[in-house]
């Protein structure tokens, strides 16, 4: 005989009530099928309100009529289909179930509560009417039914709402009772009888226990659990859309993997099988056709050491702690049997070595029950202060890590711990249980689905997700929008998922948790109702549980820089090209550094300095390795290596300033460059990264205009005055002499910074950098006498967007360990 268990969502409409029927048909041709059944979707949901309710004397008839309609419903489409279904019985049997359900609903309401066995009788209404409905169907298909009535034949021992099922007792009913081989049996789950036959149940979900406990008191072959998903995955399909079905798993696993929260099985369920070594099938109702999942002695000849990844929520953690702890024999013994009898279960259990605390966790729902047990096991040590006022912490939910292989396993709790940490999940706890099968931390329940995503993807997909948050969409913004859209095939092919989800203006911002569509993003964003706030932003990374989000500042506002730490303590990497942040006061260069390493995100700016150059990373490796900057000379800006190389040539400054400006490359207005504080600002920057504390106002800037020069006005009264600098200019050159020319460095040297033109010789690195090209000199420790160089082109949206992109790239942790 095979035991076949369908669970609510496979019972939720006729149409699936009939799905069922023609698994059932199809199995028992084959060998005798037993059939346990959930109640129908929502069903014991409105049962559990119903009685919620009416003890607090709310009308219980709406949510009896909501059952009811479920039942109609279900009777009516099958009578559809089988004109011999005898509705009319059924619906008598609905409208009897209903009429008793509401004479003990009045018994709670004069009670105003509910006793525990009057809720097993009111919670166990709904798989009763499912087997009323699944005979008449299964008659109406020519079967033979019979029903096994589960207060006759399961003894249920123990808490009235969640019975152990005594297998050896019930095996005995069934052996004295016999079997017939000719029909489909069909037995409610959820439900057994105590010593007395009176109904009592097995806790929510519990239907799959009962399908558990059947198979091994007639000793089936299989017992097969079916229901909406295709087999037991490795972690919550809802939550990870990718997660991975498991072929088969050991009982040990399975058992610790629905212990430990998920759901397609109810954590009781494997005991009975293990036991009698029958193998589980987990299928889905919806798709018979595919393989599911064997659950059995062994587990699986992959060789996963992490097996799947469960949450459970609902939970509160609970400390006792105090000078009573430490070495009394026998605290832990008494504060875990009292907690016992009160009738909760302890879930997990921390105890610091000091053994000065302990904590562990429970349902929430058994909060109460234990704080009012260990008050009064302990109320002589509270009140000689041999224990402090317990400490409990709600809102909390259990991740767990399981595999039978993780015993000979190393790094995985690392990785385990690292992943959440990546996630920026705080960890409250965390606990390993003795067979090393499992490894659990405390979290907030809010960061749940972060953590499951976290996990999954460090340990079983290769595939990594980067979230953009770009703003400021112009030259260098729109470029890079350009390269991720060109780019996006190519990453995908690698596993690497970029999703733009938030383009912003300074006006206007659009978001998409699902990634902006980069072909029309322009019409779109001036379609957009919003405007960029990190609260807004924030916001969608919580609700979509993001866990890669990067802010990518292209704009040069400072009043964006100044957010730059809200956003890391935020959960956001940082990459910018905007020198704002890094130029500001020293407090909040350092504030930026140590909130990035608190938060564990990164800060990247390698396009503030020689815009794709790779500079500021060398100068940061060359530093790390002990390297000290002695002296330094760089041409930093792109349009003033143009237009000093034009002077070489012959050309008169106003002239090359005119085309510098005409072929755009200079600022809109060419004083944006000529006053030396751009420069200025690259040149801080890499002092600051050469561990020089110094602010803007340190460094000596000589802008790159005759002194004294009037640079005021309006841009085109400003270009039409700049003949008049360039008798200064050929004065200078003349002066620097033979084989020399002029250049606009910026220089360190001997501690000082200093921005000024400078003449240099044929040896000089900067001599033939011209026509837009910057170059980098560093003359270091090792570097000596000859300086190290970086030279090429140090701007121009394209390539500053392709540093950007390189460093969105870098903000994840591609270490993909085996
Ligand atoms: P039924 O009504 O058939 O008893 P349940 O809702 O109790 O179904 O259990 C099935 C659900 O369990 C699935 O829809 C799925 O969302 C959830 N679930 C949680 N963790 C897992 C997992 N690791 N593998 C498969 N399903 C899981
Ligand atoms: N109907 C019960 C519940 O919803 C039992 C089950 O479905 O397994 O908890
Ligand atoms: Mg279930």
């Amino acid at each position: 005989m095979r035991v076949l268990k369908f669970g609510g969502t496979s019972l939720a409409n006729a149409e699936r009530f009939d799905t069922v029927a023609d698994i059932v048909v199809n199995n028992q041709r084959q060998s005798q099928v037993a059939l346990v059944l959930s109640a129908p979707a929502r069903v014991t949901n409105h049962l559990v309100a119903v009685v919620e309710q009416t003890i607090r004397g709310l009308e219980a008839a709406p949510v009896l009529k909501e059952i009811e309609q479920i039942f109609h419903g279900i009777i009516d489409g099958l009578k559809g289909k089988y004109a011999v279904l005898d509705d009319a019985t059924l619906k008598v049997t609905v409208e009897r179930e209903l009429n008793q359900l509401t004479r003990l609903l009045q018994g709670v309401s004069l009670l105003q509560q509910c006793p525990d066995n009057i809720q097993a009788r009111i919670l166990s209404r709904g798989e009763a009417l499912s087997i009323a409905v699944m005979s008449e169907l299964l008659r109406a298909r020519d079967e033979q039914v019979e029903v096994i009535s589960p207060q006759e034949m399961l003894l249920g021992e123990g808490s009235v709402l969640e019975a152990q099922v005594n297998i050896e007792v019930s095996r005995q009913r069934f052996a004295d009772k016999g079997l017939r081989d000719d029909c489909v049996y069909l037995m409610p789950g959820f439900t057994a009888g105590n010593e007395k036959g009176e109904t009592v149940i097995l806790g929510r979900n519990g239907s799959d226990y009962s399908a558990a406990v059947l198979a091994a008191c007639v000793g089936a072959e299989c017992c097969e659990i079916w229901t909406d998903v295709d087999g037991v995955y490795n972690c919550d399909p809802r939550l990870v859309p990718d997660a991975k079905l498991l072929r088969q798993l050991s009982y040990k696993e399975a058992m610790e993997l629905s212990y430990f929260g998920a759901k397609v099985l109810h954590p009781k369920t494997i005991a009975p099988i293990a036991q009698f070594h029958i193998p589980c099938l987990i299928k889905n109702t919806g798709n018979p056709q595919g393989e599911g999942s064997l659950i059995g002695p062994e587990c699986s000849d992959d060789d996963l050491q992490v097996k799947g990844i469960s949450d459970l929520a609902g939970m509160t953690m609970i400390n006792i702690s105090g000078p009573g702890m430490k070495g009394m024999v026998g605290m832990a013994g008494r504060l875990f049997s009292c907690i016992s009898r009160a009738g909760a279960s302890i879930v997990l259990i921390t105890q610091s070595s000091s053994e000065y605390s302990v904590s562990f966790c429970i349902h929430t729902y058994d909060k109460q029950k234990v704080q009012k047990a260990i008050a009064s096991e302990f109320a002589l040590e509270f009140k000689n202060n041999l224990l402090e006022p317990l400490d409990v912490l709600d809102d909390l939910a259990i991740i767990s890590l399981v595999g039978d292989r993780m015993r000979t396993a190393r790094g995985v709790s690392a990785r385990f711990f690292n992943s959440l940490a990546e996630a920026s999940i705080n960890i409250v706890a965390i606990a390993q249980g003795s067979s090393e099968r499992s490894i659990s931390a405390v979290i907030r329940k809010e960061k749940v689905t972060e953590a499951i995503k976290a996990c999954h993807q460090n340990f079983f997909s290769s595939r990594q997700f980067i979230d953009v948050f770009l703003v400021g969409c112009g030259g260098v913004g729109g470029a890079l929008l350009e390269q991720i859209r060109r780019q996006q095939p190519v990453l995908e092919a690698q596993d690497i998922g970029i999703r733009v989800v938030g383009i912003a203006n300074s006006r206007q911002m659009l978001l998409d948790k699902n990634g902006i569509n980069l072909n029309d993003w322009r019409d779109r964003l001036a379609q957009a109702q919003e405007s960029f706030s990190l609260e807004r932003v924030t916001r969608l990374v919580e609700d979509s549980h993001l866990i890669n989000p990067v802010l990518v500042d292209c704009t040069t506002s400072e009043q964006i820089a100044d957010q730059y730490a809200d956003f890391l303590a935020a959960g956001f990497h940082v990459v910018t090209p905007n020198k704002k942040a890094n130029t500001a006061s020293l407090d909040y260069y350092r504030e930026l550094r140590r909130s990035a390493r608190s938060t564990r995100r990164k800060f990247l700016y390698e396009t503030n300095v020689g815009a794709g150059l790779p500079v500021i990373e060398n100068l940061q490796n060359l530093i790390r390795a002990g390297d000290k900057l002695r002296a330094f000379g760089g041409i930093l800006s792109g349009s003033l290596s143009y237009i000093f190389g034009k002077l070489d040539e012959g050309m008169s400054f106003a002239e090359a300033t005119r085309i510098a400006r005409e072929n755009g490359f200079t600022e809109p207005d060419p004083r944006d460059d000529l006053n030396g504080m751009d420069v200025a600002r690259k040149l801080l920057i890499l002092a600051r990264e050469a561990g020089m504390e110094l602010n803007l106002d340190d460094i000596e800037v000589e802008q790159a205009l005759p002194p004294g020069f009037d640079a005021g006005g309006d841009i085109e009264s400003f270009m039409a005055r700049l003949p008049e600098a360039d008798a200064w200019f050929a004065q200078k050159a003349a002066e620097a002499g033979e084989g020399r020319v002029l250049r606009y460095v910026g220089a360190i040297e001997n501690g000082q910074c200093k921005v000024a033109i400078r003449a240099v010789d044929g040896d000089d690195p900067l001599f033939k950098v011209k026509d837009g090209e910057n170059a980098l000199a560093f003359y270091t420790q090792y570097y000596q006498p000859i300086p190290l160089v970086l030279r090429g082109y140090g701007a121009g949206a394209d390539v500053t967007a392709a540093g950007v992109f390189a460093d969105l790239l870098r903000t994840h942790n591609w270490k993909q360990e085996i």
